[in-house]
């Protein structure tokens, strides 16, 4: 606007995993405003979100001194943290940065000598740098001991990347959603990108006036509904019916990409054989899509030119999560839209860097760049670059973590001691209650924050950290382009950069750390990053990035571009190929019944992100969504005699929640939609917790509940 500023700052978007480009606009040493930039993602567009979600940065209730739980104080996993600062100095005492990280680091260690490496586990944050990433991995892989490391990723994509794994050989995008202009047909499932990735559904949308057709598949008519060629409302939890029934057609039919699947897919005859039941006329009543719709829609992936599928969360979190995924990507495979420009695979990553953070190695199977931690080699080759010896036994997931923390005191594995940084699983686990008793229970948690969440209140000693805008670092977006993030105001108080914290917790730990220069030494982290991701950020120097401040990997060499399409020629497996996993149904693990005759389905919605902990303090996004609303459709409201606006309580076998009732008719029978932005009515307090066998992702979006006035 005309407001006068003393300075622009170049960053990123903090919030989702489309990476649109911003400027912070500071005056007095204060962001005034944020306005779009033309980076590769969103060339100036910004959703609300980034236009308006900067000023929690400036929050009262941020944490500003250490913060040490008081002598005797229990915690309680049922109560939330209070609002006002008395009801806060009541369980926590105020400490110096010496006693605070002393007293973190200290019993971390003393717990670890005591009760043997597996006693910890680390929370890392998709919201933070890739250098913070790579350096709390590191932390609890050398000084903790054990590869109990996980972050957020496991609640969100950690199904996709399990099967794009198997079958493709990388967990990463094969082309940018800037290539739905190149397509002919874009098949949207289980996702709800003008909410969730906002500037990326501008593009479908500009893409769809241009003439390309998108069919969204989702058990909720969303926004984009409205910009689709067909829309596919199949019942929710029967993707791979959906699913198999396309690829029967495809196959049936004789539309399948015969010279594609033979030079460059293996498996074909056992994918061939399983879906040869899935008729679409067989599945029509199992996913409620007519036969003749199916039919159509295969066909037309098929025959296009180029056909590409970008998917979510509504995807990935079933117990079927990873049967999902494979399904989208034998659908690729054999019609062969996959290597050229609109074309592939894109499961839509939800945070602003869950893709470097998963890249870094914060994942308890993997060391960086997805090198296994039962692989002999790469255990080696990691403990020559780092010096130490390494645990060859993967660790515990985000949920078995919570488990573990609630064990009897005679297991081994017992998590006694959690340092969690930039999470909050007090809200964002399944089935709260457990989850909440599990973080209760620890003897040692260390949480490093912005605020006082629901986690840190849980805490015993809080460790005040930097947001966003007020630190130095790269973000690897849905892309996989790697962008930097620059400091453009000083952190409140005496907060401290969550690089400089990792560094001082591991080095009271004994760890013989030292990363010299500006911002906590995030150069030299990011270049120690870069030889550990064994090239595929090669030619994306430090230097480089300062200049660019953007570039997509793979990336070679310094003059190398980057790569915004993979899988041209072949595919980073084994053998080349990707490879074809046949799939059945498996049910949801709970089932509505008589008790619980409805179906919660969770998500977010386009104001508020994830817990909430920083747009619902975000004076313009909390005024537009500022409760918490179970949302149904017209007809379920009036066989309910229930009216828009009025109380209700929801209930699942495992808690339950009040909030306001709200119509939306893109919602299907027999289900209610609830995002799980809001402590005060917490829609994880209802989800449950079984988890898919392969991904170890979490039902989120599946289970029974009942509404009661
Ligand atoms: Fe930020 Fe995502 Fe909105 Fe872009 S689309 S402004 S990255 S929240």
């Amino acid at each position: 606007g005309s407001q006068q500023v003393d300075r622009e700052v170049a960053s990123v978007c903090p919030f989702c995993g489309v990476g649109c480009q911003i400027s912070y606009k500071v005056r007095d040493e204060k962001i005034v405003a944020v306005d779009g930039r033309d980076g590769p993602a969103n060339h100036g567009r910004l959703c609300v979100k980034g236009r308006f979600g900067w000023d929690y940065a400036h929050h009262p209730q941020r944490l500003t001194v250490p913060l040490i739980r008081r002598e005797g104080v229990p915690k309680d996993p049922y109560a939330l943290p209070p609002a006002g600062p008395d009801a806060l100095a009541a369980t926590f005492r105020e400490a110096s940065w010496d006693e605070a990280l002393d007293f973190a680091a200290g019993r971390l260690k003393a717990l670890r000598d005591t009760h043997g490496a597996r006693a910890l586990a680390g929370f890392g944050s998709a919201k933070g740098t890739n250098e913070e990433a790579y350096l709390f991995q590191k932390l609890v892989r050398t000084g903790f001991g054990s590869n109990n490391v996980d972050h957020c990723t496991r609640l969100c994509h950690a199904s996709s990347v399990a099967a794009l794994l198997e079958g493709v050989g990388s967990g990463a995008v094969s082309n940018p959603v800037a290539d739905v202009a190149e397509a002919e047909l874009v098949l949207v499932i289980g996702a709800n990108p003008t909410s969730n990735h906002p500037v990326a559904a501008t593009w479908m949308k500009n893409a769809a006036r241009a003439g390309t057709k998108i069919v969204l598949a989702d058990p909720r008519v969303t926004d984009l509904g409205r910009h689709a060629w067909r829309t596919l409302q199949f019942r929710a939890d029967t993707d791979v019916a959906l699913l198999n029934a396309m690829i029967h057609t495809v196959i049936a039919e004789g539309l399948a990409d015969q010279a594609f699947i033979e030079a460059r897919a293996s498996n074909f005859e056992a994918l061939k054989a399983s879906v040869a039941a899935f008729t679409p006329e067989a599945m029509e009543p199992v996913c409620g899509v007519p036969a003749a719709t199916i039919r159509e829609v295969a066909r037309a992936f098929a025959a296009a030119r180029s056909a590409m599928i970008l998917w979510g969360m509504g995807v990935s979190q079933h117990v079927h999560g990873t049967d999902n995924a494979r399904c989208l990507i034998a659908l690729c495979a054999v019609t062969g839209q996959i290597g050229k420009p609109g074309s592939g695979l894109h499961p839509l990553r939800g945070q602003n860097n869950v893709q470097g953070a998963s890249d870094a190695g914060l994942i308890p199977m993997m060391l960086p760049n997805y090198q296994r931690v039962d692989n002999a080699a790469a255990r080696t080759w990691f403990q020559d670059f780092w010096g130490t010896t390494l645990d060859p036994e993967p660790g515990y997931t985000v949920v078995e973590i919570m488990d573990k923390a609630l064990a009897p005191d005679a297991d081994p594995h017992k998590v006694r001691g959690m340092y969690v940084q930039g999470e909050n699983p007090a809200m964002s686990d399944p089935d709260l209650n457990h989850a909440r008793e599990a973080l209760a229970a620890l003897e040692h948690l260390v949480v490093q924050d912005i605020f006082m969440t629901e986690t840190a209140w849980l805490a015993d000693v809080v460790l005040p950290a930097t947001a966003w805008p007020e630190k130095t670092g790269t973000v690897t977006n849905t892309d996989r382009t790697v962008q930097l993030g620059r400091q453009a105001i000083e952190p409140p108080g005496d907060a401290r950069p969550d690089l400089w914290l990792i560094q001082q917790v591991a080095r009271r730990m004994g760890l013989a750390w030292h990363y010299e220069g500006e911002h906590a030494g995030v150069a030299a982290v990011y270049e120690e990053m870069r030889q550990a991701m064994h090239g595929a950020i090669a030619g994306i120097g430090w230097e480089r990035l300062q200049r660019e401040g953007s570039v997509t990997y793979p990336c070679l060499a310094e003059d190398d571009p980057g790569q915004p399409i993979v899988f041209t020629d072949r595919f980073p497996t084994e053998d080349g190929r990707v490879r074809l996993v046949p799939t059945q149904l498996v049910p949801a693990d709970e089932r509505p019944d008589p008790d619980y005759p409805l179906v919660l389905i969770t998500g977010r919605q386009l104001e508020h992100w994830h817990t909430g902990s920083m747009t619902r303090r975000s004076f313009v996004l909390d005024a537009i969504e500022p409760v918490p609303t179970v949302a149904l459709n017209g007809r379920e409201l009036a066989r309910r005699g229930l009216v828009a606006g009025q109380p209700a309580t929801v209930q699942s076998r495992r808690g339950e929640v009040r909030c306001h009732v709200r119509r939306d008719d893109g919602t299907p029978d027999g289900a209610v939609f609830m995002a799980f932005a809001y402590a005060e009515a917490a829609a994880n307090l209802l989800t449950n917790a079984a988890l898919d066998p392969f991904g170890k992702i979490p039902e989120f979006k599946y289970c029974a509940v009942r509404l009661l006035p």
